[in-house]
């Protein structure tokens, strides 16, 4: 049986209904929900989740503008 570590158990808590950019301890992997349409999005690393968190804003909710 694995014992949850009691650190990121606080992060994930602290972190539960944030919009900013959180490190998921257990899948290894940033995420985000965007504030234009709250979709959840997914990076290895930090500059990653920005880039495509740009990306998402830029081309897939407001069209390419
Ligand atoms: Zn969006």
């Amino acid at each position: 049986m694995e014992i949850p570590d009691p650190f990121a158990t606080f992060v994930a808590e602290r972190d539960k209904d944030s919009k900013l950019p959180k490190y998921d301890y257990f899948a290894k992997e940033w995420s985000m929900i965007t504030a234009c349409c709250e979709t959840e999005l997914f990076a290895a690393n930090r500059k990653m989740l920005t880039k495509i968190r740009l990306y998402h804003t830029r081309n897939e909710c407001m069209g390419g503008y």
